[in-house]
């Protein structure tokens, strides 16, 4: 089958590769109808959590069911499915899994290489999608699972005035579940233009510009002097995370919920952390949310989120052209 394969730390092909196979009973085939790129993905160049040295590439994908194990039918899949899923396997086993950590596993494993034609995930990584959920929006199901996981994580509640750090596919997520569940305010803190206007359409009450000298006396207006409530970090920027604090109130929270850069190395300070009462939490994919996630595409179309698209064939331009940030984020179309 034909992948968009690394080769080395700098060096992305379109090559043929051998299919994947089913070997378990709770192995599932996927015919990729869609792919999509994520900000994880402009840093391919790094050995990560996402990324080895060399491997097929992406980690998000939707796509139609080939063929099954015993297992996955009993589950209640079948050939002909249109499925979406998080890239993550959990052990079911280890400590953490028994105590319902499931994104937290001792044994946890990444299914990336998405971009290709093929895959082979676990039953339990997938859901059947809603008929009315098309292929490109069923790629946004682990966003969309993250992004309930951060949300229900600090609890916004009604009359929560919420801060979200950067407006791409997480931070605009986050701008409309956070509008759902009642918040009195949400400002996005966001340095470019376009995707400020984007968080306008998401339903942000104020945006700033975060190169704006006179951040703070906006800030501060906007919260009558205490700071916000709840800060959403969706801008893998430590500097931005640091620059934040200052803009919590005593007793916030700040939650990291997007990677930083790999060799990146953070300093907060803990001392103001310390005697403001501020509560840190984080989000590294989320914890059996992929169901709700489901629900939530079925009835709200998202799909402006994807404002670019690119056949499969020109998958490797798809990649160069993700690393400048100027789309939202990439589809690719598979053949
Ligand atoms: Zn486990």
């Amino acid at each position: 089958m034909k992948a968009l394969y690394k080769t080395d730390d700098t060096f992305i092909k379109l090559c043929e590769v051998e299919e994947p196979y089913i070997s378990e009973v709770d192995d599932v085939k996927i015919k990729v109808k869609y792919a999509t790129l994520s900000s994880e993905d402009r840093n391919f160049n790094q050995e990560s959590y996402y990324f080895s040295r060399e491997g097929i590439v992406g980690h998000e994908m939707c796509g139609e069911i080939v063929e099954l194990g015993d297992e996955a039918k009993r589950q209640g899949f079948k050939v002909g499915d249109k499925v979406g899923g998080i890239p993550i396997v959990h052990c079911g086993k280890c400590h953490l899994c028994k105590s319902n950590r499931f994104n937290c596993c001792l044994e946890i494993k990444l299914t990336t290489g998405t971009i290709c034609e093929y895959v082979v995930w676990k039953s339990k990584q997938l859901v059947k999608l809603e008929d009315n959920t098309s292929y490109k929006s069923g790629c946004l199901i682990e966003n969309m699972s993250s992004t309930i996981e951060v949300i229900e994580k600090v609890d916004i509640s009604l009359g929560d005035s919420v801060a979200i750090l950067g407006s791409g596919t997480c931070g605009l997520l986050a701008v409309a579940l956070a509008r759902v569940r009642g918040a009195k305010s949400i400002t996005v803190i966001e340095p470019l233009e376009y995707r400020r206007e984007m968080a306008k359409v998401y339903g942000a009450d104020f945006i700033i510009d975060s190169t704006d000298k006179f951040i703070n006396n906006k800030v501060m207006n906007i919260t009558d002097f205490i700071g916000f409530d709840i800060i959403i970090d969706t801008s893998s920027s430590s500097e931005a995370v640091n620059g934040s604090l200052k803009y919590l109130s005593k007793g916030g929270k700040l939650i990291l919920y997007c990677p930083f850069n790999t060799y990146e190395k953070i300093n907060l300070d803990l001392q103001y952390i310390y005697i403001n009462n501020i509560e840190i939490s984080t989000v590294f994919f989320s914890n059996n949310k992929i169901n709700k996630a489901n629900m939530i595409l079925e009835n709200n179309n998202f799909e402006s989120l994807i404002n670019i698209e690119y056949p499969f064939e020109k998958a490797v331009e798809a990649f160069e052209m993700n690393k400048n940030i100027k789309y939202i984020k990439i589809g690719i179309k598979m053949p």
